[in-house]
């Protein structure tokens, strides 16, 4: 008789291409699957609803997939460290079996279920990486073996080390006996819930639909149209456009593999016939570089997590003026190109790229305001809020970060005149100003009773003026801290 495994499925809501799930059924045909809702997850203040309705689509997904393949994907939704284990013994596993995640939380997590397993005398196999293309310790500096700290090298390194391709899917398992389904039930295990039924009302539609199917259909369709990644280099920065994947949310919960992405990034930039077309493909493969550069940092300096990795931003003079900050939130700031970006935030859970770029330099540098709170309200709202990848771009927008160009200061108006250039993004995110020109619109220079009869903020404050007390604190800082 073979073992029961049971599978821990965490940010790898899928089937197909999960190299742990295959690793355990190679080993057995015994496999259940399980997911765990974590309260230190979900009562945290910053959980966005729409990230939710989309992990619990994807959930509701992958439980279809197990019975297809003729075995249960099961809930809790308790405290993983006392639940795992208890359902372990339950539906008599031998072995339990997870993906490795970066993340502080998640590792510290894992080790305590580890050692709750040992203790009841569960194996566990717990060495795989799926959820990046490369593992953190195989991309290390050439000179001493530690890691990078700089994009650029690890990209070098990165791009020139062999990738694997996708694994076997699950497609066969055997499921639980009538008997170890009640045991299961009676050591926690519940009905799949909706996001409603765990308090996040999520009403409007979500970007990308959840689950595997969408998933890989929008990844076929963004690589196999030549106006989409063949274009990418050129279209990525337009926001009006929908130039860009839009797969974040599929990849921060892996309701497709990063081996699935990369193996149709490679066939696009195969079928390219120029060096034009190539790059183009190029960058794209470059963005999910630097979405595994942030993972590797997140894993070896954790402290990120905690704040600015440069000295410098440590203990900076904010301003934090809890008013700017609200109309930051509400898109209210009379700056078109950022309060139309927030307003996607606010009404889609996703903001384009380079928005997001916009409205952290505005935060931080025009407003003055700490940059984790910047982070924070865009976990509450991201559909693909990640960590790594929020704190990066965030620690990267505040100068705190690891880039080698600290102090970047974006000007709104320049922005909106070159990404936004006949105000389309404007104009569809901020209907109450649609009918202005355009000059007005990506200047932001709009008559104050302009802005008055249709009730849009006056801007609340001078970008200039508040670029030079930035510039004037951090200079301040600078020389009073080690670099
Ligand atoms: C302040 C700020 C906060 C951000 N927060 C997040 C976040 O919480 N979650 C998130 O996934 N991305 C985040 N990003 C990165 C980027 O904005 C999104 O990944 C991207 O907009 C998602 O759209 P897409 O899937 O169409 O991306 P594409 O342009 O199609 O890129 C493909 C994939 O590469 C990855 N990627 C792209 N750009 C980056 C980047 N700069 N850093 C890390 N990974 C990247 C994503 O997984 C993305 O889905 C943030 C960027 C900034 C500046």
């Amino acid at each position: 008789m073979s073992d029961r495994i049971l599978f821990w499925h965490r940010r790898d809501l899928r089937i197909s291409d999960n190299v742990g799930l295959a690793a355990a059924r190679s080993r057995s045909p015994q496999v259940t699957g399980v997911f765990c809702l974590d309260p230190h997850i979900l009562n945290r203040d910053d959980i966005a609803p729409a990230r939710v309705a989309y992990m619990m689509g994807c959930l509701a997904e992958l439980q279809q997939r197990y019975a297809a393949a003729g075995s249960d994907l099961l809930m809790l939704k308790t405290d993983p460290v006392s639940g795992i284990p208890a359902l372990a013994t339950a539906i008599g596993a031998t072995a339990v079996y997870w993906n490795r995640g970066v993340e502080p939380y998640s590792r510290e997590r894992d080790t305590a279920v580890a050692a709750a397993l040992k203790e009841n005398g569960i194996e566990l196999k717990t060495t795989f990486w799926d959820q990046l293309l490369q593992a953190p310790g195989t991309v290390l500096t050439k000179s001493d073996d530690t890691p990078y700290t700089v994009y650029s090298p690890f990209w070098k390194n990165w791009i020139s080390q062999a990738k694997t391709a996708p694994v076997a899917a699950l497609e066969a398992a055997e499921g639980l006996s009538s008997e170890r389904q009640a045991q299961a039930q009676a050591a926690g295990a519940i009905a799949l819930p909706t996001a409603k039924d765990l308090g996040f009302v999520w009403d409007a539609p979500l970007l990308l639909e959840p689950g595997e199917a969408a998933a890989r259909d929008q990844l076929t369709q963004f690589c196999e149209d030549d106006r989409q990644i063949a274009a990418y280099g050129e279209q990525r920065n337009f926001p009006f456009v929908e130039g860009t994947s839009r797969l974040s949310a599929a990849l921060k919960f892996g309701a497709i593999g990063i081996r699935t992405v990369w193996e149709a990034a490679d066939l696009a930039y195969g079928r390219c016939r120029s060096d034009e077309t190539h790059q183009q493909v190029q960058t794209w493969q470059q963005e999910l570089a630097w979405r595994e550069f942030y993972q590797h940092v997140m894993y070896y300096f954790p402290e990120l997590a905690a704040g600015p990795y440069r000295q410098q931003l440590k203990d900076f003079p904010w301003v934090n003026n809890k008013a700017h900050f609200q109309a930051w939130c509400a898109g209210q700031t009379g700056y078109p190109i950022v309060d139309a970006a927030m307003r996607q935030l606010n009404e889609t859970g996703w903001m384009h790229n380079r928005c997001r770029m916009i409205v952290a330099s505005f935060l931080t540098k025009d407003l003055i305001i700490n940059w984790q709170w910047g982070e924070k309200y865009f976990m509450q709202k991201l559909v693909d809020g990640d960590l790594s990848a929020n704190n990066g771009g965030w620690q990267w927008s505040a100068s705190s970060g690891m880039d080698p160009k600290p102090l970047r200061i974006f000007n709104p108006a320049s922005q909106a005149q070159k990404f936004d250039p006949d105000a389309e993004y404007i104009r569809q995110w901020l209907p109450e100003i649609r009918h202005l020109d355009t000059a007005e619109l990506v200047t932001g220079k709009i008559p104050p009773e302009a802005c008055d009869r249709v009730q849009y903020a006056r801007p609340i404050v001078e970008h200039k003026k508040q670029q030079a007390i930035f510039k004037e604190k951090y200079q301040a800082q600078k020389a009073r801290t080690p670099a």
